[in-house]
């Protein structure tokens, strides 16, 4: 198949880990028959240094008409003046917004050879494998706010459809995996989670019959999430909730530089990116993981292409190159680690 895929490697690592996964995609188009065309635009922090704004027209116009998106990172220190106007997050927010990606799917599955690097007991993260599905346009993150000298609000605000369109994603994926869905709010105490609960309840009984479901509030999921993540397969959860559970469902898994995300819509492009930042303290040094990035390319490949059998040989090679302790110095002791390109490089070598 032909593919237009827009690059956009940001700010920090993000050059450095996309400039590494690329020649990944190349590897499984020549293996697969497959012609990738790369396109690349700034975003972030380099498009405010040259076009003056985070997300410049010509970006969000390319990735509009482009089969998907692979993003690196964006922002860092020269950008982060608390008195600037513009800062590099905004082009992340805006993109998504935009392109309507309003489902967030981060999986959870911690590598046998890496389990030394998480603060979890090993045992408890034996046969982990969970997908959290975390709603990105809605919420209290979007709400009007206000700010007087005396008090300030952030309205948080769900709509009916916005709860039916991200819970059917999760629940899509749950049946074509362990069949369980835990959907997280607040009920006993706020509004836009009773509907949360009532639209979840409704949608899973008149069309996911086969899926079970579980609600969690979302303080118990917090402590549950660590004490007995084996219990879980697909989470859906709200905005803020996912925003929190995600990055503590990153601690199961040893390294930030492991884990890969897909913020998908109704349509088929979507924005494939790792789930840490521009990782300012080591960008430049070519020793930044990219087994994070080379994974979100291979989301790219199932989610937005649909090229399932060249996505799980993508997860394959970088299984095998964790099991043969190819690390980055994230994950090894200093002095044997390797470094981003010999890691790519070792995850092209044990493609099938
Ligand atoms: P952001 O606000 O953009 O999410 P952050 O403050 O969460 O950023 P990160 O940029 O994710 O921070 O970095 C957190 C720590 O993890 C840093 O010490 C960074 O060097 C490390 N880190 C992040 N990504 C990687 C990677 N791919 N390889 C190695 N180390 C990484
Ligand atoms: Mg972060």
């Amino acid at each position: 198949m032909h593919a237009d895929i827009v690059v956009l490697p940001g700010d920090g690592i993000g050059p450095e880990i996309v400039a590494a996964t690329l020649p990944v995609l190349q590897a499984v188009a020549a293996r697969h028959g497959h012609e990738f065309r790369f396109t690349e635009h700034d975003i972030g922090g380099i498009a405010i240094d040259r076009h003056g704004v985070p997300l410049p027209d010509a970006t969000l116009a390319a990735a509009r008409t482009a089969d998907a998106v692979l993003l690196g990172a964006v922002g860092g220190p020269k950008w982060s003046d608390p008195k600037a106007k513009v800062r590099p997050e905004q082009g992340l927010l805006a993109i998504r917004k935009a392109l309507g990606l309003f489902a967030n799917l981060r999986p959870v599955k911690p590598h046998a050879a890496a389990l030394d690097a998480s603060p979890i007991k090993p045992e408890l993260l034996q046969d982990v494998d969970i997908v959290v599905v975390r709603e990105l346009t809605g919420g209290i993150y979007f709400g009007d706010k206000t700010r007087s000298d005396t008090d300030a609000t952030d309205l948080c605000r769900y709509s009916v459809a916005e709860v039916e369109r991200v819970v059917r994603r999760a629940a899509t994926l749950a049946r074509t995996r362990r069949g369980h869905l835990t959907s997280v709010d607040k009920a006993n105490v706020l509004e836009t989670s009773r509907l949360w609960r009532d639209v979840t309840t409704r949608v899973m009984r008149d069309e996911f019959a086969d899926v079970t479901l579980e609600h969690q509030l979302v303080d118990s999921m917090a402590m549950h999430l660590l004490s007995k993540p084996r219990a879980y397969d697909v989470i859906v959860t709200e905005n803020m909730f996912g925003d929190i559970l995600t990055d503590e469902a990153s601690m199961l898994a040893g390294s930030l530089g492991l884990l890969a995300s897909a913020s998908l819509g109704e349509g088929k492009v979507g924005i494939y990116e790792p789930i840490h930042g521009s990782a300012p303290d080591i960008a430049g040094r070519g020793i930044a993981n990219p087994y994070a990035t080379i994974l979100s390319a291979a989301m790219l490949l199932r989610h937005s292409l649909g090229l399932e059998a060249e996505a799980a040989s993508i997860e394959a090679a970088v299984s095998a190159a964790l099991d043969a302790r190819v690390f980055t110095a994230d994950l090894a002791p200093a002095g044997q680690a390797v470094d981003t390109t010999q890691a790519a490089q070792a995850v092209i070598d044990r493609l099938r």
